[in-house]
Parts: structure tokens; C-alpha cells; sequence
């Protein structure tokens, strides 16, 4: 660092003994007032620094998905985004190394509804805080997978942006994370290196031709950044987007890519690449078809699942063999069977529940989604209540309607109730509920 920064070396290594900032970005589909008014990060309209780091498990917003809690730096592949890709289009996007979701996050409210995500994790331990995550952000036009990089074969030339968010030797995060610190040598660094590039080789053919391919790490050796997205030149037919940022925002251009230094910008070591594929690439065939023992509901079965919906023409609706009722979104429908086509270990949409004897019992992702309907019966818990809900207490009050009720804190919904006559049942995921003390020990 101290050749690569000269003069700068002092000033670099006095932030890194820093405490870390705490930022967080806010869910554009859950709007909070509240969280509008800190400061706001320069590079992303909902991302915002707190003045200190409040307990997030004891704010029902965050349950609620109200915001995620992310590093400043990181939040600049927006700007990358709205340089190139475009916000708010119909792309259809891959974050290759997605969990624990922080990137899918921003990149599904970057597309909005008209678009597509597919986030996926090979770390199969993983998977249950990604699906947690984005099931509280509330979108329905993405897919969840459970692949290694290499087994996306089948859908070559499918994607218009492809990010990947390499695991590596974390040199950004020292500050922050003492196990990174820990873990590092220069054969970690190598060994990094080769397997950022293995999986830059696989995700090279998934980018179609004119698409673009948004390479990061959080380190700040040049072989785990610039020198992969060299490879990616010499061997994928890509050529960099060049981006800009105003001066004041403190980002280093290098000659390929972009480098967030805590001396000079408020966060933490972001290596960002935006590549854009010239070459020639072959895409490969769609399959439009649902899964073959995936079923229609009845024309008896819909009115009951799509009363929970703001917008059931929205959406198509199919029972898996275990049951499970899926809501899919038309407008991605054929992306999404093809996705379900072509990777075994995925889940496409949403799961809303399952239907009992003309009743939808409907499922936590329900609770937390976008597209729930916003006359459905809530009941608005004031925070030491909603922190009572989210330890899984059942709650009851004699005003609120018999049946499925949400649970909401500020009219955002934590999730659901079923209200009986004198008592509720409180039905929160075991795996979601709070563990830590929320009242004097309870
Ligand atoms: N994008 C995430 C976010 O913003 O929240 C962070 C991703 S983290 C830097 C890198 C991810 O790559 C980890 O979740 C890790 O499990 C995954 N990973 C590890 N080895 C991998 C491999 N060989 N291929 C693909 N992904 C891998």
C-alpha cells in the first residue's frame, strides 16, 4: 500500500484505525419518513449514514425491511448502473455471488418491477440469510440459486448485466472484520485471485453481446482487481465502461477500474470494474414451459389467494408438488420458466402458502411482500409490542379482526396473525424471531 499510495500512505493508514462508518439504504417500495433524514450518501438517492450504530435488532423497521444495512462504497455499483445499464429498466440481471443479498437488494430496486434478478450463492449454508433477506425486501420478479458458477451453462448470453462480487482477500474490510486481517497472506491473495478468475471465466459467456459485467472485490491488490479484469479483456470480449464521478466524491480512477480508499471516501475498500461484451456471443435456447408437475389452481382455488394480492392480474399462480403455492409475475413469466428450466437448485417468484380447506394459510414472504394488498386486516403495534411480536409472543387485543392479520409498525407489515376470539397465534418463522432481551430480560 505504502508504494501504491506514496504521500497518501499516512492518511490511508490513519483511517484504517478508524472506526468503520454505519450506513444503511433504504427500501424505495417501504418508504419510511423517519430514515429520510439523515444524511444521504452522495451516490445513492436512498442510502444514508447514521451517526452511530443503533441496536438494528431492536428496530421492528428493519424486520420489516424498511432498509439493509450496507457500507457506503459499496452502494456505488448504482452509480455504475445508472451510467450504463439505466435505472428502472427491464434487464434481466445475475449477481453470481449474491449472499448475503446486500447487491441483490440494491440491484432489485434498481430495475424496479419492469426487470429480472437472479441471485444466486453456492454456499448452500448461505442460502437461508439470502432468501431472508430478500424476502424482506418484497419483490417478486427474481429467482433464488444454489450453484456453482459453472453450472449456468445453459443459460449463456441470457443476462444483460452479470455482477460478480468476488469472495476475496477482504484488505477493504481490516478495519472491520479482525478475521480478515488474519487470514491474510500473499498465497491467500494469489489463491483469491485464481478463483476470482475461474469464476470470471464461467460468468463471461452468461453476458450477452452489448451487455455489461460489473466486476467488484472490497481488497486493493492489483491481482484480485486489475489484473482479473485485464483476463477478463484479454479472454472474454469485454471492453471497460468508462464511468465518471464528480471529484468530490473522493473515487480513484485507475486504468481499469475504480477504487474507494477510506482516506478519501466515507467507507469501506470497494474495487469496482464495469465492462461492457463487444464479442460476439451465442445465446442459449429459452424453454417457455412451467415445470412439468407444477399445477394451475382451480378456478375455486384463485379468488382465495389473489384477494391477498394489490394486483392479482399481475400474477400467474401454480401449486408445487409439496404443495406450496407460488405467485409469479406475468410480465417475467417466460424468464422465469426458463431460469426454472435450466438450473436444478432455484426457486422462482414468490411461495405465498398453501391452501387448507378453502383457506390460504398464507406464508412469511407473503407478509413481507411489495405486492400485498393494502386494505388486508393489520394490526399497528407500538415498537415494545412489535418487538414482543418478533420474539414470537402472541399478542391480542379484543378490537382487532378475527383471522389473518398483519402485524405491522408504522404500517409496514412484520408478519402474521391468526386472531382468534380471546387469544392470536403469532405465526413468525421460528428462524426470524428475535433472541436477545427486548424488555428488562423478557
Ligand atoms: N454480494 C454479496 C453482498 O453484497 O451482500 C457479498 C458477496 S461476498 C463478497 C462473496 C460471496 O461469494 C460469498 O457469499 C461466498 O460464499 C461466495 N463464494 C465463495 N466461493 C465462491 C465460488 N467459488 N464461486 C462463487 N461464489 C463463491
Amino acid at each position: 500500500m505504502k508504494a501504491d499510495l506514496g504521500s497518501e500512505f499516512p492518511a490511508f493508514l490513519e483511517a484504517m484505525s478508524q472506526p468503520p462508518p454505519v450506513s444503511i439504504r433504504r427500501n424505495p417500495a417501504k418508504p419510511s419518513t423517519e430514515l429520510a433524514q439523515s444524511e444521504p450518501i452522495p451516490w445513492q438517492p436512498d442510502g444514508r449514514y447514521l451517526p452511530e450504530r443503533p441496536s438494528f435488532t431492536l428496530d421492528p423497521r428493519f424486520h420489516a425491511g424498511a432498509y439493509y444495512v450496507q457500507e457506503a462504497s459499496s452502494m456505488l455499483i448504482y452509480e455504475a448502473l445508472r451510467q450504463t445499464t439505466g435505472i428502472g429498466q427491464p434487464l434481466r440481471v445475475l449477481d453470481l455471488c449474491a449472499a448475503p443479498g446486500g447487491k441483490s437488494t440494491l440491484l432489485l430496486s434498481a430495475i424496479g418491477e419492469a426487470g429480472f434478478l437472479l441471485s444466486n450463492e453456492v454456499i448452500q449454508s448461505r442460502i437461508a440469510p439470502l432468501k431472508m433477506n430478500l424476502e424482506k425486501w418484497g419483490h417478486a420478479n427474481l429467482s433464488v440459486s444454489n450453484h456453482d458458477p459453472e453450472d449456468f451453462g445453459r443459460l449463456n448470453g441470457f443476462f444483460d448485466l452479470v455482477v460478480v462480487d468476488a469472495p476475496c482477500s477482504g484488505e477493504g474490510l481490516f478495519r472491520k472484520d479482525e478475521d480478515a486481517a488474519s487470514h491474510w497472506s500473499e498465497a491467500s491473495v494469489a489463491m483469491c485471485a485464481a478463483r476470482q478468475q475461474r469464476i470470471l471465466s464461467a460468468a463471461k459467456d452468461l453476458v450477452r453481446t452489448g451487455g455489461v459485467m460489473l466486476y467488484s472485490t472490497c481488497t486493493f491488490n492489483s491481482l484480485e482487481n486489475e489484473q482479473n479484469v485485464q483476463w477478463l479483456m484479454d479472454n472474454g470480449g469485454f471492453e471497460p465502461a468508462a464511468l465518471s464521478f464528480p471529484s468530490e466524491w473522493g473515487i480513484a480512477t485507475q486504468k481499469l477500474g475504480y477504487q474507494c480508499f477510506p482516506h478519501r471516501v466515507r467507507g469501506e475498500g470497494f474495487f469496482m470494474a464495469c465492462l461492457r461484451k463487444t464479442g460476439e456471443q451465442p445465446i442459449a435456447a429459452a424453454t417457455t414451459n412451467p415445470p412439468k408437475d407444477w399445477q394451475r389452481l382451480t378456478s375455486r382455488e384463485l379468488p382465495i389467494v389473489q384477494a391477498f394480492f394489490s394486483k392479482p392480474a399481475d400474477f400467474e399462480f401454480y401449486r408445487k408438488p409439496q404443495g406450496e403455492v407460488v405467485a409469479l409475475p406475468k410480465a417475467q413469466l417466460d424468464t422465469l420458466f426458463t431460469v426454472a428450466s435450466a438450473l436444478r437448485k432455484r426457486s422462482i417468484g414468490i411461495e405465498i402458502g398453501e391452501l387448507k380447506k378453502q383457506d390460504l394459510v398464507p406464508s412469511h414472504a407473503l407478509a413481507l411482500s411489495n405486492d400485498l394488498h393494502p386494505d388486508l386486516p393489520k394490526a399497528d403495534l407500538e415498537r415494545d409490542e412489535a418487538l414482543l411480536f418478533l420474539k414470537k409472543e402472541n399478542l391480542w387485543k379484543p378490537e382487532w379482526q378475527r383471522g389473518w392479520t398483519l402485524a405491522s409498525y408504522g404500517g409496514l407489515p412484520l408478519g402474521w396473525m391468526k386472531v382468534l376470539d380471546n387469544r392470536s397465534n403469532n405465526y413468525l418463522p421460528m428462524d426470524w424471531r428475535i433472541r436477545m432481551a427486548v424488555d428488562g430480560g423478557r
